[in-house]
């Protein structure tokens, strides 16, 4: 069984439909039809002050899935993630670690920007979980790094502060991909003697990553 199909049993999906389906154009199908879905979506009330959804961008088959907050005033006006003076650190991140936005894909906890850029609530973030779930099954990445709080608590259910979730490598639910949690670009402008850790965050990553 694929890692994809684990993925997508896992969250108790049938997938014996898609058996006869090349892989390629089953995963391209399945991936507009989710961005369809959520362009249309009005499942939280945050679809009533968006401008534009911001599903993700990036490469569909990446290795390395990024996955932030939520979008905040420039990414809700362009409709693409980690736009603006946050979205220029993680360019200058992701070059540090061998990489950029053409061999990563982005996306956000929550697809629609809460007003005032406030952290996404509980409510939100569920009611959004079948498209960032979706996305990660169908992307199947080899490695997940979650910048920020809201990013970690989402996907390891925890409360743990920062201090103890970053340097450490996690694990996605039952399965053996690597998650990692970086400082959110957005707090490091904000706090700029924070910026010297994040290179530990990269050696970290390059630790994990070497050889694959
Ligand atoms: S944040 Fe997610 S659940 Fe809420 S309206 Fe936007 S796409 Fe739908």
């Amino acid at each position: 069984m694929s890692r994809k199909h684990e993925l997508l049993n896992l969250m108790n999906i049938d997938t014996s439909w898609m058996k006869n389906i090349p892989n390629g154009k089953m995963n391209l199908l399945s991936f507009n039809n989710l961005e369809l879905e959520a362009k249309n979506c009005d499942a939280c009330s945050l679809s009533n002050t968006r401008n534009n959804v911001v599903f993700g961008k990036g490469d569909q088959k990446a290795k390395v899935l990024i996955i932030g907050e939520a979008p905040g005033k420039d990414e809700d006006l362009s409709g693409e993630p980690f736009v603006g003076r946050a979205g220029k650190l993680l360019n200058e991140i992701l070059f540090s670690m061998k990489l950029s936005r053409d061999n990563v894909y982005i996306t956000n906890t929550v697809k629609c920007r809460p007003p005032e850029n406030r952290n996404p609530n509980s409510d939100e973030i569920n009611s959004c979980s079948r498209f960032l779930d979706g996305q990660i099954s169908l992307i199947s990445p080899s490695i997940i790094i979650l910048l920020g709080k809201v990013a970690a608590e989402r996907l390891m259910n925890t409360s743990e502060p920062m201090s103890f979730l970053r340097g450490k490598v996690h694990y996605y639910k039952n399965t053996d991909i690597p998650m990692l949690v970086f400082y959110h670009p957005a707090y490091l402008l904000r706090s700029p003697s924070e910026k010297s850790k994040v290179w530990d965050d990269i050696l970290l990553m390059k630790s994990i990553t070497h050889g694959s």
